[in-house]
């Protein structure tokens, strides 16, 4: 089946773009990584896979706690907040919430940050891969945090209502939002990266196609580096393979779909090039049991 789909997909591989090394900073501050698994999800297999897949399978909506030794808590992808799981039909609304096929809620990043003793005050900086409602809902759970992200995805979700996967109720009325300016050294390809501590810790990489302004977020700690995806691959496959998703949803939620795929063949060959480097799609399932169970951490 497998086989017969790749056979009848006829996009060009893309043109290899820069060296594919990871940054290997020499001063890291060190700091951990904790996982939160926010939701689960059904995803037909049609949406995120290709056309002519069958069935379902399930997703995992998720968000990352990077404890920084100087700057304190760092989230990565919000995932949803409170309101969400109050009500999904109030955030991220009746028609969003729609699309979620069987969601179930487990918990939200606040209450496991009280696992740790601490609360949402604490949060000092939040990133986020782009600003749809599943990696950004929980923004408003976190007011005092500063948001670091690229400008293009800011303007794409704020200047309208519900639209596309945006649902700005969640984040549009904070004023503490640092627009980046992408003006940091090229990183596997990546020509536009910010590096928002400036030691080399946390890295933006523009990565432009599931969104207007969607990044993926590389995480450098001393034990190793983790590049986060977003929805530039809700699943391994759509990475590894690689193999874009579904025609519907690709066409219903995406920017530019062939840009999203090219930054996926851009993220196997680095990952080919550096086995070291943990590669987490938005959406794999696979995560829950290959990442670490919170609130284990990695250093
Ligand atoms: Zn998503």
């Amino acid at each position: 089946m497998l086989i017969s789909l790749l056979a009848c997909f006829h996009l060009p591989e893309p043109p290899v773009a820069g060296s594919l090394t990871t940054p290997e900073p020499t001063a890291l501050p060190g700091g951990s990584l904790r996982v939160m698994h926010v939701a689960t999800m059904t995803m037909r297999e049609s949406d995120a896979l290709a056309e002519g897949f069958e069935g379902t399978r399930e997703g995992v909506i998720s968000a990352y706690l990077f404890d920084h030794p100087t700057q304190g808590l760092v989230l990565i992808d919000t995932a949803f907040g409170r309101r969400t799981f109050e009500d999904p039909k109030d955030y991220p609304g009746p028609i969003l919430s729609g699309l979620l096929d069987e969601l179930e809620l487990k918990r939200p990043p606040v209450e496991y940050l009280a696992d740790l003793d601490k609360t949402a005050a604490d949060v000092e900086h939040v990133v986020v891969t782009h600003l749809h409602y599943d990696h950004a809902g929980g923004l408003e759970d976190f007011p005092d945090a500063t948001l670091h992200i690229d400008p293009v995805e800011w303007d794409a979700g704020t200047k309208h209502e519900v639209w596309r996967g945006y649902n700005p109720t969640a984040y549009k009325r904070r004023d503490n939002v640092e627009l980046l300016a992408f003006d940091g050294p090229s990183i596997a390809g990546f020509d536009r990266t910010h590096d928002v501590f400036g030691d080399g810790s946390l890295m933006l990489l523009s990565a432009p196609g599931h969104t207007p302004g969607h990044s993926l977020v590389l995480l450098n700690l001393p034990g190793g580096s983790f590049l986060f995806l977003g929805d530039a691959a809700w699943l391994d496959d759509n990475w590894q393979l690689p193999m874009p998703k579904g025609a519907a949803m690709r066409r219903m939620a995406e920017t530019d779909w062939e840009a999203a795929h090219d930054v996926c063949w851009q993220v196997k060959r680095w990952a080919e090039a550096d086995p070291s480097l943990t590669v987490v799609a938005g959406h794999e399932i696979g995560n829950v049991d290959a990442l670490k169970v919170w609130p284990q951490a990695y250093e």
